[in-house]
């Protein structure tokens, strides 16, 4: 049975690359109906957070994602939080000691750099070195004499290590490149390296999805792996599939600084969870040559991750709103009304609560589900119903009020005043009429009445919008922009 990890550390904000890595992961459990194990990776006190922990599972919450072992549901191989199996590590970094696949370094900070930079200038290779693989008891008891602290370090094989990556096909470490590494610090607190590896092995993970960046742990991993399978704490080395990096502006990787990368960011602009994931499932997965929207549904009954391409995948902020734009029209109307009913409230609406009117709601939402690209944009194209007055932007306003104007837009007063304001046809006659009356085009005949009962040059259909707003107000702006 096929048992995947969505395993982050709970440091800063979640951001879009880690979003992925969940996607897949839960992707191919679900495809496999395999388990989805989610782990908190929070064994470096001084970075992990409690409030970013929070922040984690409200992301999966979000996103709509369910994990079979984890926070808040627990499984048998729980605690699922790293920072609860401190003892766990412990033991198996004594087991690795004992059997000699680790052993104890004394070697300083300073002459690890020292050495580093002699072998770098010799054209060397510049990991470890293995000063301390096999210590004298005597030279271990001077270190000892001396204050040291030991750190501990995994003895890498001296063997060649390939592996068949999921993603990127067969891959080859030789020992030069992979040298002995840190696995508990000074002051016995375990590494990501060991605890990582640990826990998947005693998760019994059968599959590793990760990005592309942990990629030269994973020959460490294995021989870590091959050593536990020999102290029988592991029963086989998981597959590994590294997905490929995301770029961002400029080509440059997206960072988890980046403000482009956070996902509450995402959340905030209103993009749909649904609309979000489609997206980010195309970097570096693709469904099928000429369908870029899908359900997550239909992803997951396609979902291979063999079918993932290594090449860096780059981020594109416009085809991920366009994408989120035709889920936006693809939800029922009811479903659109209530996902924006956030931004029509504080703190996003700028109008006051009483003067939100739900029936002029409801009678423009149509309108505006065909139009938004994100949720938040419903604020700005709804708020001339609910403010007293619209807002102008002088942009806007230069750009409608020209010479002639005021001629036109006394004209399109009167036609309106005498129209049936049961029909938006009947209103935009009224304007068409008008315009003609001035040897002005329907488009340049409604730009005038629109930034003045608006304050905008572009937004929902018009004459509707007017209906909506009636007959009152409409010509209590028009007057307002002519005074
Ligand atoms: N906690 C690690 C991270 O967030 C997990 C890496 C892995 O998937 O192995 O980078």
């Amino acid at each position: 049975p096929v048992r995947v990890r969505f395993c982050p550390s709970p440091t800063g904000n979640p951001h879009v690359g880690l979003v992925r890595t969940a996607l897949f992961n839960w992707a191919f459990a679900k495809h496999h109906q395999g388990t989805l194990v989610f782990r908190i990776e929070d064994t470096d006190a001084a970075r992990d957070s409690e409030e970013s922990y929070e922040q984690l599972l409200d992301a999966m919450r979000w996103l709509g994602f369910d994990w079979d072992e984890g926070p808040e549901v627990g499984g048998p191989h729980a605690p699922y939080r790293q920072s609860q199996r401190m003892d766990l590590y412990r033991d198996v970094a004594r087991k690795l000691l004992d059997a000699g696949h680790a052993y104890h370094c004394y070697c300083s900070q300073q002459e690890l750099d020292v050495r580093r930079e002699a072998a770098r200038a010799a054209g060397r290779p510049s990991g470890y070195d293995g000063h301390c693989r096999d210590l004298s008891e005597a030279q271990v008891e001077e270190y000892k004499a001396q204050g040291r602290e030991p750190i501990v370090r995994f003895r890498m094989p001296d063997e060649t290590i390939t592996f068949t990556d999921l993603v990127r096909g067969e891959l080859t470490f030789t020992p030069e490149n992979v040298p002995d590494y840190g696995i508990v610090r000074a002051n016995g607190a375990p590494l990501y390296t060991l605890v990582n590896p640990v826990d998947d092995a005693l998760m019994e993970i059968t599959h590793v999805l990760r990005g592309e960046d942990l990629l030269s742990s994973t020959p460490r991993q294995i021989a870590l792996y091959k050593a536990l399978i020999e102290l029988g704490l592991a029963k086989e080395i998981p597959a590994f599939g590294h997905l490929p990096y995301v770029m961002g502006e400029g080509n440059k990787k997206l960072s988890k600084r980046d403000p482009q990368s956070s996902l509450n960011l995402y959340r905030e602009r209103g993009f749909l969870p649904e609309g979000l994931l489609n997206y980010l499932s195309l970097l570096g997965w693709s469904l099928s040559a000429d369908q870029d929207v899908f359900s997550v549904e239909e992803m997951v009954a396609a979902f291979d991750v063999t079918d993932v391409q290594p090449n860096p995948a780059r981020f594109d902020l416009k085809k991920c709103e366009a994408i989120n734009a035709d889920h936006i029209r693809m939800l029922d109307a009811k479903d659109f009304a209530e996902r924006c009913a956030p931004w029509l409230r504080a703190p996003f609406a700028p109008w006051a609560p009483e003067d939100f009117d739900e029936a002029k709601w409801q009678a423009v939402a149509p309108h505006a589900q065909t139009r938004l690209k994100v949720l938040s944009e419903i604020t700005d194209n709804v708020d001339f119903l609910f403010l007293p007055e619209p807002v102008f932007d002088e942009a806007s306003w230069n750009k409608a009020m020209k010479e002639g104007s005021d001629a036109l837009l006394r004209t399109a007063r009167e036609n309106l005043d005498a129209a049936d304001w049961t029909s938006a046809e009947a209103l935009k006659e009224a304007v068409l009429a008008a315009g003609e009356a001035h040897g002005l085009k329907l488009g340049k005949a409604q730009a005038p009445v629109r930034v003045a009962v608006t304050g905008r040059t572009v937004g929902l259909p018009l004459f509707e919008s007017l209906e909506v707003l009636g007959k009152e107000k409409t010509l209590a702006r028009i007057d307002a922009a002519l005074a």
